[in-house]
């Protein structure tokens, strides 16, 4: 399984930094963002490192589905029931700052703090 030593979320899935976990089954793990924008903010990333969706191959294909499937198991599980945004910020113009794939999904009663 690819691992970057330098990439903070594979030091997540590794275990080598804490996070308060949400999920994890053999190919995903959902946590909760460290700075969170709503009252729920969760992120799911694959456990291989790629750097984003710009990098991912057709064999990853099946990671996207189970990432937008788990969005909403994710939110019920966190008694979110009024909806939910889910973001997957890309590149730099796209805002992203850590480059491992990551899907942000926000939830909880507005106002949020930002998005
Ligand atoms: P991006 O801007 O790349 O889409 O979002 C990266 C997200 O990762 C940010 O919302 C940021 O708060 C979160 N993040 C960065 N480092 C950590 C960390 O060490 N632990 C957790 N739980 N979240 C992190
Ligand atoms: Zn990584």
């Amino acid at each position: 399984m690819s691992h970057d030593p330098n990439c903070v979320f594979c030091k997540i899935i590794a275990g080598q930094i804490p996070s308060r976990k949400a999920y994890e089954d053999d190919d995903l793990l959902a946590f909760h963002d460290i700075n969170p924008w709503a009252p729920v903010h969760v992120l799911i990333v694959p456990k291989q490192h790629v750097a984003g969706l710009s990098d991912l191959a057709p064999a990853h294909e099946q990671w996207l589905g189970k990432m937008l499937l788990l969005a909403p198991q994710l939110m019920r599980d966190n008694g979110v029931n009024n909806g939910f945004r889910t973001v997957i910020n890309t590149g730099q113009d796209g805002g992203q700052e850590v480059y491992h794939l990551h899907m942000h999904v926000f939830g909880g009663p507005r106002p949020w703090v930002k998005g």
